[in-house]
């Protein structure tokens, strides 16, 4: 689910609780200050970014520092055991500063205020505000009620919610590239999922408020979108005023009109929504990006039929094909689980025969955790050892690292056009940016009057499985 500068790291590694703040001075002319740390997907920053703006509306600042903090956040994650233990570990390392300031609050939101609920109070004593991610804008009056010493709760979920008109406020941003979400919540009942529980039913948002955010983002400098939804693919938003359909291909065509300077991205998609007309809209447009997520999760189709994930290993592959035909050179990443409840070696062996044909650039990958309430916990049982589910995990990323670093060995010699999103961490030297196909370059500056959310062609010179890297051209 999320789609940043991350290569063949299992999902929980990454994008572990970023502290969030905008990068502007205005922070100290507030008298209350927030702190919000985020976990889990892109969904979760971009709630953040939400959260940010209710909390301004109501006279907090933002601070990347706790200990200075009024109040505490951490929107959290679900999606595996391993994400919620974080988050009860992190909320340890608050204890001696909510003791040394009592009059602090301590809130958790996202999908693991709504799977536990009013429950996490009583888990976790120095939680004083609980709230799922369809209730963020009751939080001033939550916060109001546990300022005066009561618990707060609010894990409503809603069928129509998508917060269109509140403008988020852009957290730890690089000033060049942003989320904008699109969809909220999902139909789709995979087994192993706790995302629709926590997120609710799949609405979607009124494309033009989508629009008008991306122009905004445009006219700010940002030079880059991209569209969020747990199920992006599946936007379906009807204009009752035109009586028209605005259909996910309609809506990327929307937003690359908005300035061919603008580079349109999106995440993450299910293989069942991505159409014929969505692969002849990117192709039509060189700035939506030729970059597909499209997660697979398992190469078998008896283990995708126990998933529910409604399409057989043969239809997903012929998806593959497809893309590949439309769209030559579209980068393609993907979701797999290893080691689902009943999986055989034999079938763990068509997930990696399926990697293997499909070519991916990356994936994200984990082994199955079981979590509660969900359709798999309840139908079938967790009976892979758990040293087999880390074995064929270990053997499902050697083969996404070879297949990454043979992907990028044929980038050599090769120009792309970059957008530079800021320095190289490793040297202020060296730019670092992306082709249309998501892959990191990096590149040494030269004499070249450049900046951040300018496009520049790069010959790639050399690689490694995870960067490319290479020289300015003219
Ligand atoms: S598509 Fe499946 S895996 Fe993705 S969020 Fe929906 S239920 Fe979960």
């Amino acid at each position: 689910m999320e789609v940043l500068e991350l290569q063949n790291k299992t999902h929980d590694e990454t994008r572990q609780g970023e502290a969030f703040a905008p990068f502007t001075n205005e922070a100290n002319s507030f008298k209350k200050h927030f702190y919000i740390e985020s976990y889990g997907c892109a969904m979760n920053f971009s709630d953040s970014e939400i959260v940010a703006a209710i909390l301004n509306q109501q006279g907090f600042g933002a601070t990347t520092n706790f200990e200075q903090a009024d109040l505490i956040f951490l929107n959290t994650c679900s999606v595996r055991e391993k994400a919620e233990q974080t988050v009860r570990k992190r909320l340890t390392e608050f204890r001696k500063v909510k003791e040394s300031k009592p009059q602090m609050l301590v809130g958790v939101l996202g999908c693991m205020a709504e799977r536990l609920k009013a429950k996490l109070l009583e888990e976790e004593k120095l939680v004083d505000i609980v709230v799922g991610p369809d209730a963020y804008r009751s939080l001033p009056n939550l916060i109001e009620e546990a300022e005066s010493g009561q618990k707060a709760v609010n894990v409503l979920l809603s069928r129509e919610e998508t917060y269109a008109d509140i403008s988020p406020i852009r957290l730890n941003s690089n000033g060049v590239t942003a989320f904008i979400s699109i969809t909220r919540g999902c139909n789709n009942m995979c087994t192993f999922c706790v995302v629709p529980f926590t997120r609710g039913r799949e609405r979607s948002r009124n494309a033009n408020s989508i629009v008008n955010e991306a122009k905004d983002l445009f006219e700010k400098g940002y030079r880059e979108v991209t569209l969020l939804g747990q199920n992006v693919d599946s936007y379906y938003w009807v204009d009752e005023t035109k009586n028209e359909v605005v259909t996910f291909a309609n809506l990327l065509e929307q937003v690359a009109l908005v300035s061919p300077l603008l580079r349109v991205r999106f995440s993450t998609s299910h293989p069942k929504d991505i159409t014929d007309e969505v692969l002849y809209t990117i192709a039509k447009y060189e700035n939506i990006c030729k970059y597909i997520h499209l997660p697979i999760q398992s190469g078998n189709t008896r283990i995708l039929q126990l998933m529910n994930r409604t399409y057989t290993r043969e239809w997903y592959l012929a998806k593959v094909d497809r893309i590949k035909t439309i769209l030559p050179d579209c980068g393609i990443s993907a979701d797999i689980i290893a080691g689902f409840c009943t999986e055989t070696e034999e079938e763990h062996k068509e997930t990696i025969s399926a990697m293997e044909y499909s070519k991916y650039d990356y994936s994200y990958m984990f082994y199955y955790s079981e979590r509660p309430g969900t359709l798999a916990e309840r139908r079938y049982a967790d009976d892979i050892p758990e040293d087999v589910k880390k074995r064929r995990l270990a053997e499902i990323v050697e083969t996404q690292n070879k297949l990454s670093y043979q992907s990028n060995l044929q980038d050599i010699g090769k120009i792309f056009k970059v957008l530079i999103e800021g320095e190289s961490k490793k040297s202020g030297n060296d730019w670092k940016g992306r082709n249309s196909r998501n892959k990191v370059i990096v590149f040494a500056k030269g004499n070249y009057n450049l900046q951040p959310g300018d496009y520049v062609n790069v010959q790639v010179t050399e690689c490694t499985q995870g960067t490319l890297l290479g020289n300015i051209v003219d």
